[in-house]
């Protein structure tokens, strides 16, 4: 064979469904430990309800992941809810607030003071900060204090990080370059060339009628993937690669490990990675249904910021955003628990978890006394920090596939956490597999939606 892709999540599957679309021709095997594809993607039915222990949707701005729906049919049932129409809330004074969904917004919302209006400005006067500075540090010195709790629940939301450890150069690395290249981050963003410019739209989050977990079987179609397939050895040759499988060994001239960045440390441990584990944060899922009163708003959810000492870490509204979540006259509700700062309530029981939730949510919104339905979803995947060390980590992964032909690294954690950044890396890889990578250009500067 010509490829062997260690691991059929939306990576491994990615990956091998890129190849396809440049070489047909090329064979290319996927391997994977688990009896199912999608990894960490996964959609639970239950009464009439749909919910997702793993990603709960991803936005329709990267061309990657566009290609790949259009070209696997996926488009033609993909559901999607336009940011611009639903409304996100920050979770601040024991209250839900609209955040402001364009930056002009910032000037009107109730969660910044005069003052900490007017200190957003005083980013144009600062010189860009020097070393390694972490989200928090970062925030705090070039937009004030007051920005804090915002960029809090934004980190919240997406990493269910801490944002006193995240490093702003991994997390945003496009924001970073402006900052340094433009000597502010505002500066940087009213320069930026007009075609990088979004043009004002807000992007769509994208879902499927019956749950994310519909993307694995449609990559999935034509491509040889091996289950219950675990990697235990991945050993250069004169040839090119040695595959030691629980299952046999392969050869390739190229390999792609497309796992999770700890799976790829631990697949790769003999060529002395600057660290041998990233720490990972985990959630679960406490999806409840109740009568639809109305009294859940139009909007996507709310984001808790630390300093609110809230049970859950936000929740969603998700039968607002996606039609049929929910049996006829009920409404869906999908709260997250743990993240990096509080994994001690991961420990805590079911009935504990519905409880906290409930009663905590039932002080922001006006919610009956109990829920119709309650499930308590624990994924099985933590989510890799970009932590201390991430950067070195990154030098160290573009030496290995420099100096090793034939190698290549993408998935959970390396480029980035959400399903686009999986596509996009994904994509790299099948590029490179086939010869033709391109200029990887400057760090893109990524939007924040909450
Ligand atoms: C709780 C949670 C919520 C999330 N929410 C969102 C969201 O709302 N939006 C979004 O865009 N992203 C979200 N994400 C991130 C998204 O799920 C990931 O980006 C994506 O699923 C990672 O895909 P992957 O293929 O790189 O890794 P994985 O999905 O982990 O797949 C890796 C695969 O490799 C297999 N494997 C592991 N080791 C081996 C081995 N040695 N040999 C063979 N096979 C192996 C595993 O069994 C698995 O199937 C979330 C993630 C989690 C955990």
């Amino acid at each position: 064979m010509d490829v062997i892709i260690i691991g059929a999540g939306i990576s491994g599957l990615a990956a091998g469904f890129f190849i396809h679309r440049q070489q047909p021709d090329m064979e290319v095997v996927i391997l994977e430990a688990s009896a199912r594809v999608g990894g960490a993607i996964r959609s639970h039915a239950c009464q009439g309800y749909l919910a997702e222990s793993g990603p709960h949707g991803f936005l329709d701005n990267k061309k990657e992941s566009q290609i790949l729906l259009a070209e696997t049919g996926l488009a033609e049932t993909v559901q999607k809810a336009p940011l611009g129409d639903f409304q996100r809330f920050l979770c601040r004074y024991g209250r839900l607030i609209a955040l402001p969904q364009k930056p002009q917004e910032l000037l009107t919302t109730p969660l910044l003071g005069l003052g900490g209006k007017l200190r957003l400005l005083g980013d144009i006067f600062k010189k860009p900060f020097g070393g390694e500075p972490t989200i928090a540090q970062w925030a705090e010195y070039r937009f004030g204090r007051s920005v804090l709790p915002m960029v809090d629940a934004a980190v919240t939301g997406t990493f269910s990080g801490d944002y006193e450890r995240l490093l702003v150069d991994a997390v945003m690395p496009g924001v970073r370059d402006l900052e340094k290249k433009h000597g502010s981050v505002l500066r940087g963003l009213r320069k930026k060339p007009k075609k990088a410019k979004s043009g004002g739209h807000l992007p769509a989050m994208n879902n499927f009628p019956d749950g994310m977990e519909s993307m694995a079987p449609a990559l999935q179609k034509g491509q040889d993937v091996r289950l219950h397939t675990l990697v235990e050895r991945v050993v250069k040759t004169d040839q090119g690669w040695q595959v030691e499988t629980s299952a046999g060994i392969l050869s390739a001239p190229h390999v792609i490990i497309a796992l999770p960045m700890n799976g790829s440390l631990r697949l790769l441990a003999d060529r002395r990675p600057p660290v041998a584990m990233v720490p990972e944060s985990r959630i679960c899922n406490v999806a409840l249904g109740c009568a639809d009163t109305g009294i859940v708003p139009k909007g996507f959810g709310y984001l808790a910021p630390e300093c609110e000492k809230r049970f859950a870490l936000g929740c969603m509204f998700t039968s607002r955003m996606f039609p049929g979540r929910a049996p006829q006259g009920k409404v869906l509700l999908e709260a997250l628990v743990g993240g990096r700062r509080h994994p001690e309530k991961l420990q805590l029981s079911d009935e504990e978890l519905i409880a906290g939730v409930w009663a905590d949510m039932g002080k922001l919104l006006d919610l009956p006394a109990r829920p119709e339905f309650s499930k308590v979803l624990r994924s099985d995947s933590g989510i890799p920090q970009m932590e201390k060390g991430h950067p070195a980590l990154l030098d160290w992964r573009l030496q290995q596939e420099q100096l090793n032909p034939g190698l290549h690294i993408c998935g959970f954690g390396w480029d980035g956490i959400g399903i686009n950044d999986m596509t996009r890396s994904a994509s790299k890889a099948a590029e490179s597999v086939c010869g033709n990578r391109g200029d990887d250009g400057a760090a893109e500067v990524k939007p924040v939606y909450f």
